[in-house]
């Protein structure tokens, strides 16, 4: 597996046709459509090797996905053959995952970065028939049962074949699996969700609906290609027949370059997690107000509560910029996209995510099973979506405990997500996240809300977050940590702190430890990282 040693042969193209058929929906047809009609139109744009930025078309974007199919076909996998797929954002990524839709083989996405360990852990469960990396990936170690080869933009180099496999199917269908997603775990312990053809193309033409972008746009992505934010970005992009313009990830941490970067590129539209912001409000708040001059239309942020206060000072420096807050989870793909005022009024002290995207409809359920309807009140999001996951890879518990008999209606066979997300609505029926419903815990007897804690924490002057977590300790009452993060200004006192939350919240509430942070600790998707925090309190 060595990138140095010598190349083993290349698989040689198939004689049987593309499996996918063009009338049925597969993601490639959908994703390529734009080949058939404006084959020059920039696809992706991306960092040259020789230093600027390259143009790959969607006539290109074709071409490398159809020799990436046939060298994939070559090799005798059946639909349904799991394929982890390994790389950076690009466009021989892209190709590469389109290819696999073509011959209808599930890719996994996996980032350069993802551990060792934890791609160990997948490989276990999904049990692989190839592990396809980039042409100059240096992954290796990868268990002798999968079959391991590169791609680059002629095609592909095996370089341990696949067991030999028996292909029992013919034909891609809708309902094979395009993709499935090993979710960094916010919800609880990673799962592999299991994604569709149908599902993917059904919230894409959904996202679509909403009119965010058009076909002149590009996109920049910046989340690693296993979160399936980056999945969004390549489809959101292609469907609308615009461009994709993933960042690399050494611009992302670099204010300068990173804006450099967008306008170098041309992005008009930039979708990440809120955390993407914080080192260039941090440290060169100056370069992001340079942008909105420069055709900076779009910002789409996603995966967790944007910090207000960093909010408020993004939408400072980019006046003409329009915000949209887009929620949901990976079994979804997502929920709502809700535009953001631009400046967010005073006084608003949450945002809305607002209603589902067309095609769908958020109802909530109260603990006792029935309708929540009345404004204020709490109850956990069910989505009704033709975009609903196939189920849990490998878990039939886990996929009955979250696609769930409508509870409103049933007798009626039919299914919906069980989010595990809590909301409320507002006066127009609007909703409003309110946490996790597992960040429901039980002290001494008291229903808490460690959202609620959270809230109080932040109106603290100067706290610019807070994190609550519950932490058990063995043979032991669990304990309630607090983790704060400050503006310039000098750090909270934790006493004044905790007098302020006693002044506000019952006994049960008071966190007994409160721990002040330079930042919180991210996920390699870029969310506050809970189980380390969780992990820094049992120690
Ligand atoms: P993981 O984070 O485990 O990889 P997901 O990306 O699917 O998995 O996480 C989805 C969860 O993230 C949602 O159920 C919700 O709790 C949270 N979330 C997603 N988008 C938003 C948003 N716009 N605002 C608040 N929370 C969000």
């Amino acid at each position: 597996m060595s990138p140095n040693g010598a190349r083993p042969a290349r698989a040689h193209a198939g004689t049987r046709p593309a499996r996918a058929h063009a009338a049925v929906d597969n993601l490639r047809s959908h994703l390529l459509a734009a080949a058939r009609t404006a084959p020059e139109r920039p696809a992706v744009v991306q960092p040259a090797p020789g230093g600027g930025v390259e143009t790959v078309t969607y006539g290109e974007l074709e071409r490398r996905a159809d020799l990436l199919a046939a060298d994939l076909d070559a090799l005798g996998l059946d639909v349904g053959d799991r394929v982890i797929l390994e790389a950076d954002n690009g466009a021989d990524a892209v190709a590469a995952l389109l290819a696999c839709a073509t011959v209808g083989v599930a890719f996994i996405p996996a980032s350069p970065e993802t551990p060792d360990e934890r791609l160990q852990t997948i490989i276990e469960s999904a049990r692989p028939a190839l592990h396809l990396q980039a042409a100059d990936g240096e992954r290796t170690g990868v268990p002798g049962s999968v079959g391991t080869a590169r791609f680059d933009a002629s095609g592909l180099t095996v370089e341990r074949a696949p067991a030999p496999r028996v292909r029992r199917r013919r034909v891609v269908t809708p309902v094979d699996t395009a993709y499935i997603i090993f979710t960094s775990g916010t919800t609880g312990r990673p799962k592999g969700v299991v994604m569709s053809h149908r599902g993917v193309i059904a919230f894409l033409r959904g996202a679509e609906a909403e009119g965010l972008i058009t076909a002149g746009d590009r996109v920049a992505s910046t989340s690693p290609l296993q979160f399936d934010f980056a999945l969004f970005d390549i489809g959101f992009a292609l469907s609308h027949g615009a461009a994709l313009v993933p960042v690399p990830r050494d611009r992302l941490n670099w204010p300068r370059r990173f804006a450099a970067y967008l306008r170098e590129t041309g992005a008009t539209q930039v979708n990440g997690v809120p955390s993407i912001w914080r080192p260039v409000l941090r440290h060169d708040p100056g370069v992001l107000a340079e942008l909105g001059g420069n055709g900076l239309r779009g910002i789409l942020f996603s995966g967790e509560d944007f910090p207000l206060d960093e909010l408020r000072g993004l939408q400072k420096l980019l006046p003409e910029v329009r915000f949209t807050n887009a929620y949901g989870a990976t079994e979804t793909m997502a929920a709502s996209f809700t535009r953001v005022p631009n400046p967010l009024p005073a006084g608003v002290d949450r945002l809305s995510i607002g209603h589902a995207f067309a095609g769908a409809e958020m109802t909530l359920v109260g603990a006792d099973g029935g309708p929540v309807d009345e404004p204020g009140e709490v109850g956990e999001i069910h989505l009704h979506t033709p975009s609903l996951f196939s189920g849990y890879w490998d878990d039939p518990d886990a996929t009955r405990r979250a696609v769930v008999p409508d509870p409103l209606d049933p007798g009626s066979g039919r299914l919906v997500f069980k989010s595990g997300d809590l909301a409320s609505r507002g006066p127009d029926g609007e909703l409003y996240f309110r946490g996790r419903a597992d960040s429901q815990v039980q002290i001494r007897g008291n229903r808490v809300e460690l959202g609620e804690i959270e809230r109080r924490i932040g109106e603290f002057p100067g706290v610019t977050g807070a994190v609550v977590l519950l932490v058990p300790r063995p043979g032991d009452d669990p304990r309630l940590h607090a983790f704060v993060t400050h503006g310039p200004d000098a750090a909270p006192e934790t006493r004044e702190l905790v007098t302020f939350c006693r002044a506000a919240l019952p006994g049960y509430m008071i966190p007994q430890g409160v721990h002040v942070v330079p930042e919180f600790p991210l996920t390699t998707n870029g969310k506050v990282d809970r189980a380390a925090l969780t992990a820094l309190a049992a120690s």
